[in-house]
């Protein structure tokens, strides 16, 4: 089980420089979801005239699933600058990959909760770590896509793109600078990362 929460507001709108494209993930049982807050936040968006368009489906972490609807939204994504992802980072990071050229933005950060939890092979690895960094890394995770777990950038151990950790992966921090600069956001790197608050983390019931 994991738990997702809507970052702060303010700092949600701060990303969308005009209208965003808005995707929510439901109907994962392995993640509890702020609907309600969700919906109410989404509806202040689209009254502020900041939405091109709203997608809700079940597991959009499923590539085959999300590269369909993507497709039958495609329009209504071309028109907004950037698309706002309302799920856990496994979700955020499989949109991200689908959509190279766009601004994707996680809404949410997620969280822990201790005890079991399922195993689904997925492409993608979030480590709940409750702070999310995607929006400063261009939606890689930095936790999971770099052997040391990096969040201030590359350690300097690369060699010809390979990380020095393990060679068989591509650097984790290599793949995040290509994609800020694909997405004309490397100013992101120059963002003080903030320490993590590790009493962030959600307790058990
Ligand atoms: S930074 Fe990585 S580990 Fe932390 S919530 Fe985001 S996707 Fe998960
Ligand atoms: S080489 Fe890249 S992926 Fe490997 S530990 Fe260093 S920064 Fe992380």
């Amino acid at each position: 089980m994991l738990v997702t929460k809507l970052k702060d507001k303010d700092t949600v709108r701060s990303l969308i420089a005009g209208k965003a494209f808005i995707i929510n993930c439901h109907g994962c049982k392995e993640v509890g979801f702020p609907e309600k807050e969700a919906d109410e936040f989404q509806k202040e968006l689209a009254a502020e005239g900041k939405v091109t368009g709203v997608l809700t489906m079940d597991y959009i972490c499923n590539p085959d699933n999300i590269a369909l609807n993507l497709g039958l939204r495609k329009n209504e994504i071309d028109e907004a600058d950037c698309v706002l992802v309302f799920s856990c980072g496994v979700g955020v990071q499989t949109v991200s990959s689908q959509l190279e050229d766009k601004r994707v933005y996680a809404a949410c950060d997620t969280y822990a909760v201790p005890g079991g939890q399922g195993v689904t092979p997925l492409e993608f690895d979030c480590r709940q770590c409750g702070e999310c960094y995607l929006n400063l890394t261009g939606g890689i995770c930095p936790l999971t896509a770099c052997s040391k777990g990096l969040v201030n950038g590359q350690c300097g151990g690369a060699k010809d793109g390979k990380c020095e950790v393990d060679p068989d992966m591509e650097c984790g921090w290599e793949r995040i600078q290509r994609r800020l600069a694909m997405v004309g956001r490397l100013d992101a790197l120059r963002s003080p990362v903030q320490i993590r608050d590790y009493n962030n983390e959600v307790k058990a019931e």
